[in-house]
């Protein structure tokens, strides 16, 4: 089941991408794409029943800030318990992130997207659903992350977007500053969706 491909290839996607800056500059102006379906302090809190009695089939997990520190290569117990749970109760689950893809050998059994557009990239998104969880319905499908510029883009593609308050840690200058901006923008519209 488990489809690690590419694992020693150190390939990050984190920097600017045209996408980002017009998915950023857009942002404001589209407060359905800001809408959160759930947010929680931690990852550990997301309610797996409640997604799966929600018709919720597959979820796309951001690894840095949501499961850990930045690049961080270790997670905590509780955090890998909880993705296993998801796995347990039928969920589909991958994890997506822009950055480096060769550290998750914590997540035995969990795919890793990999080869696909960088987020927001709508296209990245979709490719990430078809060939990771092998889903075909966006609305199904949540993504899970601390970064409504990356991973908010999901809205782009239809999916739901869980937002998890972000782990401290090594974050470049730029991303911190435009992550809280688009947070600043979401809790603006969405004041009582954030815990
Ligand atoms: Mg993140």
């Amino acid at each position: 089941m488990a489809e690690i491909t590419e694992k020693n290839n150190p390939v990050s996607r984190e920097g600017l991408t045209l996408t980002k800056i017009l998915y950023f500059i857009l942002m404001p102006f589209r407060p359905n794409l800001l809408k959160p379906y759930m947010a929680f302090d931690h990852f550990t809190e997301v309610p797996i029943e409640q997604l799966k009695l929600s018709g919720i089939q597959g979820v796309l997990i951001d690894a840095d800030g949501t499961l850990g520190p930045h690049h961080s290569r270790i997670f905590s117990r509780e955090v890998v318990e909880h993705v296993n749970k998801m796995v347990t109760s039928g969920l589909k689950v991958a994890i997506y992130t822009n950055a480096f893809e060769n550290r998750f050998q914590q997540f035995t059994d969990i795919n890793v997207v990999t080869g696909v557009p960088p987020k927001p990239d709508r296209q990245g998104f979709k490719e990430a659903m078809e060939i990771f969880l092998g889903l075909k319905n966006p609305s199904e499908i949540c993504m899970i992350g601390d970064n409504f510029i990356t991973d908010g883009g999901a809205r782009l593609a239809g999916m739901q977007f869980i937002h998890i308050h972000p782990i401290k840690g090594d974050e470049s200058f730029i991303h911190s500053f435009t992550r809280k901006l688009a947070f600043q923008y979401a809790r603006f519209y969405f004041p009582r969706s954030f815990p």
